[in-house]
């Protein structure tokens, strides 16, 4: 089945995007994020992550990474709550909040995901120390690959 392609709406610099019904603060994110980070299942890397999406209806979806002995099987925590939110029946988010150790950016594959559902979606990138930036899917990854 083959669905419309993503509308691209114009990010707002530094800010979570905000709809009517409900307002979410970017430090809300960062300590679902946080918190999902403890949850990590890192054993080979040792690099805990935690991601918190925030969707369009206003719910927030926590992902971490999962590791496997079979490196490439490894799952990064934001594809983790992309998958956690899309079997939700959520396909638009306006933030996602990250939080490593170093305030480290998502990997290649999991900037291509998230752009599949939108390019002006908020990033949030947060270390465990309460440093935080705000960028978007765009910025990370100009000329996603788009069928
Ligand atoms: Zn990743």
């Amino acid at each position: 089945m083959r669905r419309t392609a993503p509308t691209r709406r114009p990010a707002r610099k530094g800010q979570v995007k905000r709809s009517p019904s409900w307002d979410v603060d970017a430090r809300v994110l960062i300590e679902v994020a946080y918190n999902m980070r403890a949850r990590a299942y890192a054993p080979y890397s040792n690099y805990c992550v935690g991601a918190a999406l925030l969707s369009a209806q206003g719910i927030v979806y926590g992902g971490c990474n999962v590791e496997n002995a079979s490196f490439g099987m490894s799952l990064c925590a934001e594809r983790s709550a992309v998958v956690k939110a899309v079997g939700a029946g959520e396909q638009q988010f306006d933030a996602i909040a990250v939080v490593t150790e170093d305030g480290g950016t998502p990997c290649g594959a999991c900037r291509q995901v998230l752009s599949e559902f939108g390019g002006d979606t908020t990033v949030i990138l947060a270390d465990t120390h309460g440093n935080y930036s705000v960028t978007t899917v765009d910025a990370l990854l100009p000329h996603a690959f788009i069928l």
